[in-house]
């Protein structure tokens, strides 16, 4: 076990990587980031910054030689990287097993394989494929294969037509393509795994999305038992599959049918477990330095009810958002990740809202959500 006040490196300087310090700072460690943008939310938070390249191997032979451990907070960290430092020092999670989170095809055959169910699919990697593609995936999702994110990389297409175009306008490279599914809601879990192959659930999140970007979680999920402990097994499952050591977070999709579908996992934690900070007995951060430091993990459950809501660039359309509406809420938390340019689309931070039910903390949630974004109507 590795214990306080080790030093332990993050790749990765974004929102995920300060919360992770943040949580490290609390237990005792401290923390080195290495992130190549000198203004990075972790960095300005950091016992360390690092401002170098990820691949810079001059920067991770000095994360080798001054951390314990490491660990990473941004998806499309090069897997290499972390396979490089592995021959050094302790690295969690695997870059084997970053990699397949990092490849929509790999992860959806790996899925499969899992035994759990996916959405119709098909493997796009020339015109071909998609002149072969059953006729059922229509209305369907082209989405890269690589490096997509907050819904970047995917366009709805409603024939073969359509598709070939936005093939060729996403540059060709390889995607999927996903049938359009009708979703009565989505969900999803992050489950931690430690070295010793226990494997913990925080309870199912509820996620709305606005224009493919995460924006409001409700916790606990308005799903059955049944149904919520179908996802927690299916994530464990995932986890115990890849050998995982680390917080996983998977994202499912219920369909009206009444069928769960995985969508998609990320190897870190995720922007529907930030409100393990403010409603559970441990955050998910903290459940990430205990996987990462060999430590037990900790107990992961809900002491409220709890929604959270994101705060977009889109708050700041106005100047400064009113922020008063926030505080004025005795059970609301503010969260700023310190970013300096508010652009739309950008997660700048977000709020919690506790409440006696779900529906409780909703309806505050979204009255403060109101407030903020005057400009939205949804
Ligand atoms: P993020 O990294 O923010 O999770 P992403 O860019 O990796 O997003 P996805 O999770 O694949 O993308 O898709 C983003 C959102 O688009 C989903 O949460 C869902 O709301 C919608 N979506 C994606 N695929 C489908 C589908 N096959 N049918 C219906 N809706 C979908
Ligand atoms: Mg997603």
């Amino acid at each position: 076990m590795i214990f306080p006040d080790a030093m332990l490196g993050m790749l990765g300087g974004g929102q995920l990587g300060r919360m992770f310090t943040l949580a490290a700072h609390i237990m005792g460690y401290r923390v080195t980031v290495l992130d190549p943008d000198p203004l990075s939310p972790a960095g300005a938070v950091a016992d360390v910054h690092l401002k170098a390249a990820y691949q810079d191997i001059e920067a991770l032979q000095h994360l080798a030689d001054s951390c314990a451990a490491v660990t990473t907070e941004f998806e499309n960290v090069p897997a290499e990287s972390l396979r490089w430092l592995a021959k050094h020092c302790t690295v969690r999670p695997a870059g084997d097993a970053v990699a397949i989170a990092q490849d929509r095809i790999r992860e959806k055959a790996f899925f499969r394989a899992c035994g759990l169910g996916v959405a119709p699919y098909a493997v796009i990697e020339n015109e071909n494929d998609i002149s072969k593609a059953p006729a059922n995936l229509f209305p369907g999702i082209l989405k890269r294969a690589r490096f997509g994110y907050d819904g970047k990389g995917q366009t709805t297409v409603a024939n073969t037509g359509q598709a070939y175009a936005a093939f060729h306008k996403m540059g060709a490279d390889s995607c999927v393509l996903e049938q359009r599914l009708i979703l009565e809601r989505e969900v999803s879990v992050i489950v931690a795994r430690g070295e010793g192959g226990e494997g913990r659930s925080f309870p199912l999140a509820e996620n709305r999305h606005r224009k493919g970007i995460l924006d409001v979680s409700i916790v606990p999920a308005r799903v059955t038992h049944e149904l919520a402990a179908r996802a927690e097994a299916g994530a464990l499952r995932i986890a115990e599959q890849l050998n995982y050591v680390g917080v996983l977070a998977v994202e499912f999709f219920v369909t009206t049918a009444g069928e769960l579908l995985v969508n998609e996992m990320a190897p870190r934690p995720h922007n529907s477990g930030h409100y393990t900070i403010d409603a559970c007995a441990t955050s998910q951060f903290e459940q990430q330095v205990r996987t990462l430091c060999g430590l037990p993990l900790s107990d992961t459950r809900l002491l409220s009810p709890v929604v959270m809501v994101n705060l977009l660039g889109e708050a700041w359309a106005h100047g400064e958002p009113a922020w008063q509406q926030v505080f004025n809420l005795p059970e609301a938390k503010l969260h700023l990740y310190g970013k300096h340019e508010a652009r739309f689309g950008r997660k700048m931070g977000h709020y919690t809202v506790l409440g006696a039910s779900a529906e409780a903390a909703l309806a505050e949630a979204l009255k403060v959500r109101a407030a903020l974004y005057p400009d939205w109507t949804d």
